[in-house]
């Protein structure tokens, strides 16, 4: 059953030691999720990032073979920021994200890779809360990501990441699903939200093409009233929240 939307939310659990986060483009993340990351980096866990595109398609004004790079090299320098050193791209293409068994196949290679017990994604339903329609590519890469975290675990669906070398990682415990509108628990999102902001300036091709507004109040002001809209099931802290998915 679900929780009903006023019930608070529980803390994240943190008895874990490596998580991976998966999502489709650059600046997934730090639309809302980079200040919980900064938290765990502090506190001296490992997190990895895997984007399925480099956002190639994401800037009118850019073509895709000059706007990949750009965005790819903000995408290091904003996870930088949050203490996040790896940052792997599995080239699908940027809009036309296939859901399936190929896309399932290498979130489950990145998983056995980085052995996380802890999986984040980006809403994989299709809509925001039912206010907006989600794109296309986060949804097949939330579902698949979900997936994944199975797929990972079974040495015989995707046999080939055997031969390979990748061994079968069943130790995902969680996965947690960030912008969901059925969050259950979530991070004080207080000690990283600056650099939450500061990682979201990092995508400044990006924001200077979506808004005239001056990109540090727009980064700013949104990621302060996302956590405080959280932080009303969270005693009233500033929190980034997630549902949570156990295995
Ligand atoms: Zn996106």
């Amino acid at each position: 059953m679900t929780q009903p939307r006023t019930s608070p939310l529980q803390p994240m659990p943190d008895d874990w030691r490596r998580a991976l986060a998966v999502v489709a483009h650059p600046d997934d993340l730090e639309y809302g999720c980079a200040a919980a990351i900064a938290a765990w980096t502090d506190a001296g866990r490992e997190v990895a990032y895997v984007l399925a595109t480099r956002g190639e398609a994401g800037i009118d004004m850019l073509e895709p073979e000059k706007c990949g790079p750009l965005r790819e090299r903000e995408q290091r320098a904003s996870a930088a920021v949050v203490g996040v050193s790896e940052v792997e791209f599995l080239d699908h293409r940027d809009g036309v994200i296939e859901y399936g068994t190929a896309l399932r196949r290498d979130i489950a290679a990145a998983i056995r890779r980085h052995r996380p017990e802890l999986v984040i994604t980006l809403n994989h339903r299709d809509t925001w809360d039912g206010a907006l329609w989600n794109t296309p590519d986060h949804v097949a890469v939330g579902r698949a990501t979900l997936d994944a975290a199975a797929d990972a675990g079974n040495r015989w669906i995707f046999p080939e990441l055997t031969e390979q070398g990748l061994e079968p990682w069943n130790g995902v415990r969680w996965v947690a699903v960030a912008g969901s509108a059925t969050p259950t628990h979530a991070v004080n999102a207080g000690p990283g939200l600056d650099r939450a902001v500061r990682s979201l300036l990092e995508h400044r091709t990006y924001i200077e093409a979506l808004t005239d507004e001056d990109p540090e109040s727009y980064a700013r002001d949104f990621l302060t009233s996302t956590a405080e809209a959280a932080g009303e099931r969270f005693g009233g802290k500033p929190a980034v929240a997630f549902e949570l998915f156990g295995r």
